[in-house]
């Protein structure tokens, strides 16, 4: 937490505005907005909840397909699920990490020929990361397929000096407690389309008509962030700017203290892209990544250091066991992507709050661990 949070709180218990909504709501919601340059802002439950309403907004409907980056959390596309719709995976590019535009491509011609075109592409940032969005814009554009933006981990982050989240026709954020700035669980639901903000916020609130009396026409749901959390929201927002350049800083300090370890790839940052950092992440280089991986979090748990393996894919997922997949380049040796950075991919400390001496430690365990995997000599 920063400094004004608390204020913020005592603020929604002095003039007791509790829940439902209150002016921390709607200050939040204009706050946000601003900040990333969207026109109009939701603040919803939670990011799962705001992606769930994202995918009614863009008419998701039982029987429909989605496409979803297979590398990500599965709170991506449980809304998919949600919804009756039939996810459609598609593989990681090395470069970002994110959406492999090759692979797009390849799936919505596949669409195409069999006559089912999914109704939006649910693209991920993952990481703290943007995904190339000039290159996959215009493919959907081409097709005529709307974008959902999951920017759950990447608030704060730029493309090419743009907001992650605000490249979509929707976009969404998580406000979850592990993420870059929190109010214990909360999300937001952004877009230039007024009428399409207006539609999320009637949906979460049970889908209330205009009457004086309770009508309803159609199913809603209970997704609206009380007052007492957009308050911790708009004391987070001041300190978002912080919160990045500290990741941003334990991403770098990791980075030189490796520097002299060829095997260990850190996450790319290309040119245009500006990262959060939200995890430092790295793959290991080696010819038995998998084993040695799990070796190097089973040696660094012995000394209480939590790190864990990059996401597992979702096409890799008992849950979505024969969902069509497509790899960024079939029949090429890793080529598979997403398959390959979680199989030699980990994820490190990566808290704002991690000191220099926490770090520090951190750095002493990994490289011995990596000295046992055969990386760096003594
Ligand atoms: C955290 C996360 C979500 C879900 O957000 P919640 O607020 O936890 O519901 C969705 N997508 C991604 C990529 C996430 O990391």
């Amino acid at each position: 937490m920063g400094d004004a949070e608390a204020a913020f709180v005592t603020e929604a218990f002095t003039t007791n505005w509790i829940a439902p909504l209150g002016p921390h709501v709607d200050a939040f919601e204009r706050e946000l907005a601003a900040h990333v340059g969207v026109g109009h802002a939701a603040a919803l439950s939670s990011g799962t909840a705001a992606l769930h309403l994202a995918l009614l907004l863009l008419g998701v409907q039982p029987g429909d397909t989605v496409f979803c980056s297979g590398l990500t959390f599965v709170g991506s596309c449980n809304p998919i699920l949600y919804c009756g719709a039939r996810p459609v995976f598609i593989d990681a590019e090395p470069q970002t990490w994110n959406m492999s535009p090759a692979a797009l491509e390849r799936a919505l011609e596949w669409a195409r020929r069999e006559g089912r075109m999914p109704r939006c592409v649910v693209i991920v940032n993952l990481y703290g990361q943007s995904a190339d969005m000039d290159a996959l814009l215009p493919v959907c554009e081409r097709y005529g397929v709307p974008v959902l933006e999951d920017a759950a981990e990447s608030l704060g982050a730029c493309y090419k000096n743009r907001s992650s989240g605000s490249f979509g026709r929707v976009g969404v954020y998580s406000f979850n407690g592990n993420k870059i700035i929190t109010t214990s669980g909360g999300g937001m639901l952004v877009a230039d389309d007024a009428d399409l903000v207006a539609r999320a916020r009637k949906l979460a609130t049970q889908a209330r008509e205009t009457a004086r009396h309770y009508e309803h026409a159609e199913v809603g749901f209970n997704y609206r962030l009380s007052n007492v959390l957009a308050g911790i929201g708009r004391g987070q927002l001041q300190v978002l700017g912080q919160r990045v350049a500290q990741r941003r800083a334990v991403f770098e300090r990791y980075r030189t203290a490796l520097v002299d370890l060829p095997q260990v790839q850190w996450m790319p940052q290309p040119d245009g892209f500006y990262s959060t950092r939200w995890l430092s992440c790295f793959t290991l280089q080696v010819p038995d990544a998998a084993t040695q991986c799990e070796r190097i979090l089973q040696a660094l748990e012995c000394h209480a250091i939590e790190a864990r393996p990059v996401w597992k894919p979702m096409q890799l997922q008992p849950l979505f066991a024969g969902a069509p997949y497509f790899s960024h380049a079939p029949g090429v040796l890793g080529g598979d992507v997403s398959a390959h950075l979680f199989a030699s991919g980990i994820c490190l400390p990566s808290g704002s709050n991690l000191t220099a001496e926490q770090q520090t430690r951190v750095i002493a365990h990994l490289r011995d661990a990596l000295k046992q995997a055969g990386v760096g000599g003594a």
